[in-house]
């Protein structure tokens, strides 16, 4: 099995995999919901009753444009094979630069058993296609799947430390690029508070009220700190 890691991926993987079964490891980071498409409709000829299927791969229905009996025109639709489809994307949150890539699951996948499951936070592997969204010059790569296994969750230290090597890696944060940045790495809005908490608590970070901005106090001098809040205070 060609096991792939998010952060690698390369244009030329998309060559080399082509067809290929592939699996990926990753974290759930962002879920969609279950929408229902038609995979296939069946239009029927009212001249000869002739049945034609149509596969629907695109967003445009694709409808017939004329019959072995030479009939042009509307043709009346017979059935529809429904597929139920999900998306969610899957990231690796302990990476320095985060990478999203979106999954569509169907079949077994999107039973509800299984796409209950799927939640913020959850390890997943994914075993699927390797597909690339050609509308536009920037290909998004996303996996096609009906096979997805939960194979964990992100335990209370992993968030923890997503923070705190985040906090460390940066001087100052606002909150707003916080939420952005850990969102990206499959923390929810209260682990992020619970976890700055705990973080003031153990002095490592302290937030500036009027610049709605958390400073790291190991980059810096905590004397230094105090005294620019003593000058603050004198103004
Ligand atoms: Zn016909």
């Amino acid at each position: 099995m060609n096991e792939l890691n998010i952060d690698d991926l390369r244009g030329q993987d998309f060559d080399i995999y082509k067809g290929k079964s592939v699996t990926v490891m990753g974290f759930v980071c962002n879920k969609g919901k279950t929408e229902i498409f038609a995979k296939e409709i069946i239009f029927e000829c009212p001249e000869c009753s002739n049945k034609m299927r149509m596969q629907q791969t695109s967003d445009v229905i694709q409808k017939p444009k004329q019959c072995s009996c030479g009939r042009r025109g509307y043709f009346p639709i017979r059935e529809i094979i429904k597929i139920d489809m999900g998306t969610f994307y899957i990231t690796n949150p302990f990476s320095d630069t985060p990478r999203k890539i979106k999954v569509v699951v169907s079949g077994d996948g999107v039973t509800p058993l299984i796409w209950n499951e799927i939640r913020v936070g959850k390890k997943i592997l994914v075993e699927g296609l390797l597909d690339l969204d050609l509308d536009k010059k920037h290909l998004k790569p996303y996996l096609r799947t009906e096979k997805v296994e939960i194979k964990g969750e992100l335990s209370e230290e992993d968030k923890m430390n997503i923070i705190e090597k985040y906090v460390t890696n940066n001087f100052s944060i606002t909150l707003d690029n916080l939420y952005q940045d850990m969102s990206d790495r499959c923390l929810i809005y209260p682990d992020i508070m619970s976890i700055l908490e705990q973080l003031h608590r153990l002095r490592k970070i302290a937030y500036l009220p009027q610049l709605k901005q958390f400073i790291v106090l190991t980059k810096f001098d905590t004397n230094q700190i105090e005294n620019n809040k003593q000058d603050k205070s004198k103004n």
